[in-house]
């Protein structure tokens, strides 16, 4: 199989707003949800911010010291106003709100662009005004990547950020030490990027504060490697050879004061698993120990690194995973316990982590997903996931099952986030879900409509139904509707004999 490649990042800003006259011990941040959504991190905690628009580069900005900054600046600037209708220009000061609301809806409505505007209103964006904090690189493991400049910027006087819906669903002034502890707590979810600026800004208002944000080098367009949606769990995404657009596979690290539990450790390549042991590694030398490794399902993509890993923790280690992964995987990966439906892995430590393994066939036979109660987190494996479409090809794939399977999953009931085999963690469960069900449902009445109308081979089908799929896609889309007619035949709807598929 060939391994796709990542995409390019795209420029970005993002803008931390800092509150007027805030205490500079316990300093208040606007804090934004993104909109459930959103395919990119939608119901994510966040700041404001968005790619860059060709005409940001127009702008003129004071005192900066080269193009690219000035660009970045103009980009953030303009995000700032029309996600949140603050507008950080000198000259700004004089309009009133009403002028302001004006302005917006002038720039909204496409009357004006965001240069024009500037010059029209005589404005002048400042250079002083915006803070660099860094700028993070999102990691290749999301098809939506971006290069993203982060500035610090005081909230001008007599303006108050409202959240303009769209993009954003809500918004608030928070100190962010205490926006940090909701995370902690697993109340939010967040990046990378926005954890740092919380836990650097909860710290005070020293006058080291920039110097502390640009101390790591992931605020120098370092990839991070271990991303912590949620405390306790780092999703640790592998370069694999699996299915495109993914390209790589997420590892799971949960851990807690005690012990650790590896989920699908995946990668094939010697550099991706050098790096996965090294965080392994890192979690151990602060003495915890490795319980076990656990495989969702048994696709090369998830489990092409357990054996070095093993060989890496040296003996002791075991493997878990379902019986009908175990068998399949046969010799090439040694399988030492078995998990069935509604067991309970429980780490031994300080924070309670209980996993209920669920076994929820669809993809694959064997396949598991383990849910955490306490805090709604869901390991989805293939069924979900942040980025791609998942493949139901039979005879290890069954529709019907998977189908079952996603009602299994949506019928937990306190669900805050999944996550999935590849791709970001998904922080709309129910709306992802909701969205998996009706896309297979959709799917199925139209392929049924199909065979009614004359369609008897999965290929004839392919033609008539998935006509937004690129043809070379076509050999992979004929295995999704063997797995849909499989399904139609089992519920009663259509047979299949010599002459091909007929409906009943
Ligand atoms: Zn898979």
């Amino acid at each position: 199989m060939q391994a796709s490649i990542p995409s390019i990042p795209k420029d970005a800003s993002a803008v931390i707003l800092l509150r007027q006259n805030t205490d500079p011990a316990d300093p208040e941040v606007f804090l934004v949800r993104r909109s459930e959504k959103l395919a990119f991190l939608g119901g994510f905690s966040a700041f404001p911010g968005g790619q860059l628009d060709a005409s940001d580069a127009e702008v003129q900005v004071s005192n900066s010291t080269d193009a690219e900054t000035a660009a970045a600046i103009s980009c953030g600037a303009r995000e700032l106003f029309e996600e949140l209708g603050v507008l950080v220009a000198r000259g700004a000061e004089s309009l009133t709100k009403g002028q302001r609301v004006s302005l917006l809806d002038d720039l909204e409505s496409g009357r004006m662009s965001w240069p024009e505007l500037i010059r029209h209103y005589n404005l002048r964006l400042d250079a002083n005004d915006f803070t660099f904090v860094g700028r993070w690189v999102t990691p290749p493991f999301s098809a939506r990547r971006f290069d993203t400049w982060f500035f610090l910027v005081n909230c001008p006087p007599k303006q108050e950020p409202k959240v303009i819906p769209g993009e954003l669903s809500s918004g608030e002034w928070i100190p962010a030490g205490r926006a940090h502890k909701q995370w902690q707590r697993s109340e939010i979810l967040a990046v990378p990027p926005t954890l740092h600026a919380l836990k650097t800004i909860g710290d005070g208002l020293t006058p080291d504060l920039v110097k502390r944000f640009l101390a790591i080098p992931q605020t120098h367009r370092e990839p991070v490697r271990s991303i912590e949606f949620r405390p306790n769990y780092i999703c640790f995404p592998v370069r694999t050879p699996t299915k495109p657009p993914a390209t790589h596979t997420n590892c799971y690290l949960i851990y807690n004061s005690r012990e650790i539990l590896l989920i699908d450790p995946g990668s094939p390549y010697e550099d991706e698993q050098q790096a996965l042991a090294a965080a392994v590694d890192d979690l151990v030398r602060e003495g915890r120990s490795v319980r076990e490794i656990i495989l969702t399902h048994m696709h090369p993509d998830h489990v092409g690194g357990v054996s070095s890993l093993l060989e890496h923790l040296g003996g002791g280690v075991k493997v878990a995973a379902h019986l009908f992964t175990a068998e399949p995987l046969g010799n090439t990966v040694r399988v030492d316990r078995l998990i069935e439906d509604g067991d309970v892995i429980e780490l031994m430590g300080s924070t309670r982590i209980a996993l209920r393994a669920m076994h929820t066939p669809g993809h694959a036979r064997g396949h598991l997903c383990f849910y955490e109660e306490r805090t709604g987190t869901l390991i989805s494996g293939d069924n979900i996931v942040g980025l791609g479409s998942v493949l139901i090809d039979p005879p290890e794939g069954n529709m019907r099952e998977y189908l079952a399977s996603l009602g299994q999953m949506r019928a937990l009931p306190n669900l805050t986030v999944i996550f999935g085999g590849h791709g970001p963690a998904i922080a709309n469960p129910y709306a992802k879900l909701d969205e998996y069900i009706s896309h297979r449902l959709e799917r199925e009445v139209k392929i049924l409509e199909a065979v009614r109308e004359g369609a008897k081979t999965a290929k004839d089908i392919v033609a008539r139904v998935y006509t937004d799929v690129s043809p070379k896609a076509h050999a992979m889309a004929e295995r999704a509707v063997l797995a849909h007619l499989e399904k139609l035949e089992a519920d009663g709807h259509v047979f299949n004999d010599q002459d091909g598929w007929r409906a009943l």
